[in-house]
């Protein structure tokens, strides 16, 4: 079947196929169509149409909420298949993609429910015979750009509420993972979301998402990825004054306090960082722990990160894949070279696995480093693998300098028994997000977005509904009078 869809058809592309690799094994699952210009064009032309002359433009909040909530249920129907498909495509594991596509449910449910609860707002002028409305709008033709580890979900986050305010969109997932945003795209037509309101192109970011970026008849981009092409994509949007919502990296601090629960605190430190190979934007990939339990807190998750099972995503007990590709492998193989350059300590893992069952495939075994010197590459860049680096604190004063040390803003956690302390912190810290005794979650009802370099606006909750909607005020005089400000003599 094509895997390109453009204004209500499923199409080939003008620039041929390329395969989707399994990373467990660097089989080729399928091959997609691509896209040239042409199809980048004909898409956006498309979206266009549905957004200027369509019938979408009459739908009301109701509807386009009850098609939300439709997709919501085949999602449920199609679970498995879609949990399965996030495996071959990303090397997660299949608990992972299931908790993945129960998350994108929640998701579409909650825009569901939000699309018609916001309906503007009337002002307040002191004047009786002034109406003054506060009206929401769509932008108009969004594209949606969106990154490799979280194929579907980061998808979801903009589909929905993209949707829900009436916007029509071409989407473009990444060339390395686009087999679930394809399904998307399928629930959406078979709840009859009309031709032209999604669409979607498949290719990499040169050929596909930079035309989309620069385009004229594109209103708004909203990008999921890495810091240096959302610094493109801002860029290529400034021509045209675009809306951009750019969602970037992250370099998440895990600051530990002596006075937390031992277990806890090695189990957490584990799951911030190792969860999907650290392929995760809010990994905790720096843990900032006080000086007295460092050691032995340490010295017990390089303990368990040796047991950590990798494998097939698909096959039961394993707890973690690989890594999404052979260039990403290289990046990780890169960092740690380079720690090793400084004299750093690697504590272990800082290879690849030797099973040879693995050997197909991109799987980097988890690593702990230590003996870092401050302001260390390992210390600063979001490696986005299974990396973790240590420091060493003293006093809460240390610890929130060393949190806010990056110039990333995405997330970070502050575990300990105390409080008073837990709240200080976290309002100290200048992240998206701040997690107390916890790691990771986020909910569909909390905005979620970073501060610095880590993006410029917010997804989920309300505020992830209003990046799709142009605010416009509507001013009505029930009872004009002549206001003789020129005289006319
Ligand atoms: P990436 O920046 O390489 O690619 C992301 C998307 O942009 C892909 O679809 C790619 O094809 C496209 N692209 C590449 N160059 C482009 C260009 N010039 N113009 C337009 N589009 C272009 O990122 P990635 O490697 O796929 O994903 C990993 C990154 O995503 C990490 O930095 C991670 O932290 C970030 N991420 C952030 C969040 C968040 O919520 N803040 C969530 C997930 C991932």
């Amino acid at each position: 079947m094509p895997s390109l869809y453009i204004d209500g058809s499923w199409t080939t592309g003008s620039a041929g196929t390329a395969p989707v690799v399994n990373p467990y094994d660097a089989s080729t699952v399928t091959e997609v169509d691509q896209a040239g210009p042409d199809d980048v064009d004909r898409a956006v032309a498309a979206a266009r149409r549905a957004f200027d002359d369509g019938p979408w433009r009459r739908t009301t909040t109701g509807e386009r909420g009850a098609l939300l909530g439709r997709i919501a249920d085949l999602l449920v129907r199609d679970r498995e298949r879609i949990a399965r498909l996030e495996t071959l495509d990303t090397g997660k594991t299949i608990a992972e993609g299931r908790q993945d596509v129960d998350d994108v449910t929640a998701v579409f449910r909650y825009y569901a429910g939000l699309a018609d609860k916001d309906a503007g707002r009337i002002v307040d002028t002191g004047n009786p015979a002034v109406v003054s409305r506060i009206v929401h709008e769509p932008v108009g033709v969004c594209a949606l750009i969106t990154p490799w580890n979280y194929p579907l979900l980061q998808l979801s986050w903009k589909v929905a509420p993209a949707i829900a305010a009436g916007n029509t969109m071409v989407i473009k997932p990444s060339e390395v993972t686009p087999l679930t945003s394809i399904v998307l795209v399928e629930l959406c037509e078979e709840v009859g979301v009309p031709a032209g309101v999604v669409n979607i192109v498949l290719g990499d970011g040169p050929s596909v998402g930079a035309p989309l970026t620069e385009h004229p008849d594109v209103d708004m981009v909203s990008f999921t990825g890495g810091l240096s092409t959302g610094q493109k994509i801002i860029r290529a949007s400034a021509e045209t004054v675009k809306r951009t919502a750019v969602e970037l990296g992250g370099k998440n601090p895990n600051i530990v306090f002596a006075d937390t629960d031992f277990e806890l605190a090695v189990d957490y430190v584990m799951l911030a960082v190792f969860l999907h190979s650290g392929q995760v934007c809010s990994a905790g990939a720096r843990l900032i722990i006080e000086d007295p339990v460092a050691d032995a807190v340490v010295d017990e998750v390089v303990r368990r990160a040796q047991l950590i099972r990798l494998g097939n995503g698909l096959t039961d007990g394993v707890e973690v894949g690989p890594l999404v590709s052979a260039a990403h492998l290289a990046k990780i193989e890169d960092f740690v070279a380079a720690a090793r350059a400084e004299g750093a300590a690697i504590r272990c893992g800082g290879a690849r696995p030797d099973d040879p069952d693995l050997a197909n495939g991109y799987f980097y075994l988890p690593t702990v480093i230590t003996d870092l010197a401050p302001g260390s590459r390992l210390i600063r860049e979001e490696t986005f693998g299974p990396l973790l680096t240590v420091e060493r604190f003293h006093t809460e004063e240390e610890a929130v300098r060393l949190g806010n040390d990056t110039e990333y803003g995405l997330a970070g956690a502050v575990f300990t028994a105390d409080m008073g302390r837990a709240h200080r912190v976290a309002s100290a810290l200048r992240h998206g997000t701040v997690w107390i005794n916890d790691f990771h979650p986020y909910f569909p009802g909390a905005e979620w977005g970073g501060m610095g370099r880590s993006g410029n606006g917010r997804e989920l909750g309300p505020t992830g509904l209003a990046e799709y909607q142009e605010i416009k005020h509507v001013w009505t005089n029930t009872d004009p009078q002549p206001q003789g400000w020129f005289s006319g003599r």
